[in-house]
C-alpha cells in the first residue's frame, strides 16, 4: 500500500520518516524541496503536486499549518481532488477548525473521496519518537482499517466520533493548556509581588490539587525566562481562534479562551509570537511591573 504524505514541516517530516521506518512506501509533496529531499534520501518517492500524490496513492495523509492550507491542498488548483480516484481517503492530521473539516469533507465526498480528521498532540519530540497522541474523527470502519498506520507514528490513537470530532478534541486540549498557562502565570506573579519565592511556592503546591503537567512543564521555564519553543505563541493563537470560530458557529461562549487569546495576541504584537507559549508570563510581568525570573 502506497501512502501519500503532504506537508513535511516540523511535525510532518519526522512523522513521515517514522512511516518509512515502519516499512510503508511513501509518495511525498511539500513546497519546501529541502524537506522533500530528506524523505527521498530515505527511499520515498517525490510528487510534483498534491494532485500527483493522489494519482499514485489511495491513502493520503496531510500535515499542514491551518484550515486554508488543507482546503487548498485538497480542493485547490493541483490539489488532491484533481488527481484522486473515487474511494481515496484523506487523513488530515493538521490542527484545524472542525467546521472547516466538515466543509472540506463534504466537498471531497462529492467526488467520492473520504476525509478523516486526526490531529495530534505531543509536539516535535513525540513526532520524532513516534509517540504522538492522535484523536480521530470520521467513519469508525475507516478508523479501524487505518489504526495500525496511525499507530506507526503514535503512542495512542483514540476514536472520538464523526468527522470534525478529532479537531474538537484537539481544541479542547488547547483551551485547557492555554488557560492553565495563564493560571500558572497569574499565580507566580501573585507570589513574587507578595514577597514569596516563586520556586518555593511551586515546590509547595505541585503535589496538591493545583499540580498538573502544565505546571511542571511551564513553571520552570517561566522562572528561568527560557522561552525557546516548544509550542509557539503564534500557533496557540491559531488554535484558540479556531476554538472561538467553532464555538461561535454553535452559539457557544468561551470567555476565558477569548481573554487568553487576546493576551497572546498582545505578546505577538510585541514581537513574542515565536516564543514558547509559557512566555504568557511576560504579559503578567508587564501589567504588574515585576518579574518571576530566578536570579
Ligand atoms: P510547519 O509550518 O512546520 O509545516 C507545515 C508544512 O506544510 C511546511 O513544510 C509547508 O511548506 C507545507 N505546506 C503548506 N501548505 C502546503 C500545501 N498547500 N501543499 C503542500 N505543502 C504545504 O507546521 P508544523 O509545526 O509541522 O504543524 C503542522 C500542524 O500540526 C499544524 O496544524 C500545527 O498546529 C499542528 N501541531 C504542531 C505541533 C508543534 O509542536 N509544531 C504540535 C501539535 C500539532
Amino acid at each position: 500500500m502506497k501512502i501519500g504524505f503532504i506537508g513535511l514541516g516540523i511535525m510532518g517530516c519526522p512523522m513521515s520518516k517514522n512511516l518509512v521506518k515502519a516499512g510503508y512506501e511513501l509518495v511525498v509533496f511539500d513546497f519546501n524541496k529541502e524537506k522533500v529531499a530528506e524523505l527521498v534520501a530515505l527511499g520515498a518517492e517525490e510528487a510534483e503536486s498534491s494532485a500527483k500524490v493522489a494519482e499514485k496513492c489511495d491513502v493520503i495523509i496531510t500535515m499542514l499549518p491551518n484550515s486554508p492550507h488543507v482546503r487548498s491542498a485538497c480542493l485547490g488548483a493541483g490539489g488532491v481532488a484533481e488527481g484522486a480516484k473515487p474511494g481515496t481517503i484523506v487523513i488530515d492530521m493538521s490542527s484545524i477548525d472542525p467546521v472547516e473539516s466538515k466543509s472540506i469533507g463534504a466537498a471531497l465526498a462529492e467526488k467520492g473521496i473520504e476525509l478523516m480528521d486526526a490531529p495530534v498532540s505531543g509536539g516535535e519530540p513525540k513526532a520524532i519518537d513516534g509517540t504522538l497522541s492522535v484523536m480521530v474523527g470520521g467513519n469508525k470502519e475507516s478508523f479501524d482499517k487505518y489504526y495500525d498506520l496511525l499507530m506507526a507514528m503514535a503512542g495512542s490513537v483514540v476514536y472520538v466520533g464523526p468527522l470534525g470530532s478529532g479537531n474538537v478534541a484537539k481544541l479542547a486540549n488547547q483551551v485547557i493548556v492555554a488557560l492553565n498557562i495563564a493560571a500558572v502565570s497569574e499565580a507566580l506573579t501573585l507570589a513574587v509581588k507578595n514577597g514569596a519565592d516563586p520556586e518555593l511556592v511551586y515546590q509547595a503546591i505541585r503535589g496538591g490539587l493545583a499540580g498538573s503537567t502544565v505546571l511542571d512543564a511551564k513553571a520552570p521555564m517561566m522562572m528561568a525566562h527560557n522561552f525557546k519553543p516548544g509550542f509557539r505563541i503564534e500557533l496557540h493563537i491559531k488554535d484558540l481562534n479556531n476554538a472561538l470560530n467553532a464555538a461561535h458557529a454553535t452559539d457557544t461562549s468561551l470567555p476565558l479562551t477569548a481573554s487568553v487569546m487576546e493576551m497572546m495576541q498582545a505578546l505577538k504584537n510585541d514581537g513574542c509570537g515565536v516564543n514558547d507559549h509559557s512566555a504568557l508570563v511576560k504579559y503578567y510581568e508587564k501589567i504588574s511591573n515585576t518579574s518571576v525570573e530566578k536570579k
